[in-house]
């Protein structure tokens, strides 16, 4: 594992020292001892879907807040909640802790600095959604409609319109971004059906793809 792998000094660390076949540093070490002494110890809450936890850390990033100030909010290492952003499922206790951040941080919007602006503008070229798009942040079936300003709304029944066979109904680029998705024939047959310039989108789509990397 790289020196500089985020996972250092946690039990997922551990185990991706095993995978490559290393002994583990010490922090991983200790991260997984002490997992095993709280496991054994009924103390680790069972996993829950990470979904909430994520749209929470990129809401606030999309308010500008850095994951460092999160983490500081959350009781979490920074690394930690980087690294949390592209879980799939999280530790209950974990997500509570984000949880806690998110309500103190999630009714202010940060004084401005260029680390800030440079955050939320890539929240918005990551189409991360800050707090008031979302109606319950932790329904699975939410699709915001709003505040996204630069890719325009989006609506569920125009994609599955257009997917239907209403080729030429108008779409915002989040309903052609999510119809392009869905498509299961070829590109040329899409953009020979739409009009639309479908290579260009999905260049767009690739570049747009992120992670939770930070500048400063
Ligand atoms: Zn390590």
């Amino acid at each position: 594992m790289l020196p500089d792998d985020p996972r250092h000094g946690t039990r997922a660390g551990f185990y991706a020292h095993r995978k490559d076949g290393e002994t583990a540093c010490a922090r991983c070490r200790r991260a997984a001892a002490t997992y095993e002494a709280m496991r054994q110890a009924g103390k680790i809450t069972p996993e829950i879907p990470a979904f909430g936890t994520v749209r929470r850390i990129q809401a606030l990033m999309a308010l500008g807040y850095t994951t460092n100030e999160i983490a500081a909010r959350a009781g979490l290492s920074g690394s930690h909640v980087r690294m949390l952003a592209q879980q799939r499922s999280v530790y209950g206790e974990v997500a509570s802790k984000v949880d806690a951040a998110y309500e103190a941080l999630s009714g202010t919007v940060p004084t401005p600095t260029p680390t800030r602006e440079w955050l939320r503008e890539r929240a918005t070229r990551c189409r991360y959604l800050p707090p008031l798009a979302w109606d319950d942040i932790d329904d699975p079936n939410e699709r915001p409609s709003f505040g996204d300003a630069a890719e325009g709304p989006f609506d569920p029944i125009v994609v599955e319109r257009i997917l239907g066979g209403d080729w030429t109904l108008r779409a915002t680029k989040s309903e052609r971004w999510e119809v392009i998705e869905r498509w299961s024939g070829s590109d040329n047959e899409l953009e020979r059906r739409t009009g639309w310039n479908v290579a260009r989108d999905r260049r767009e789509m690739r570049a747009s793809t992120c992670d939770t990397t930070e500048a400063a």
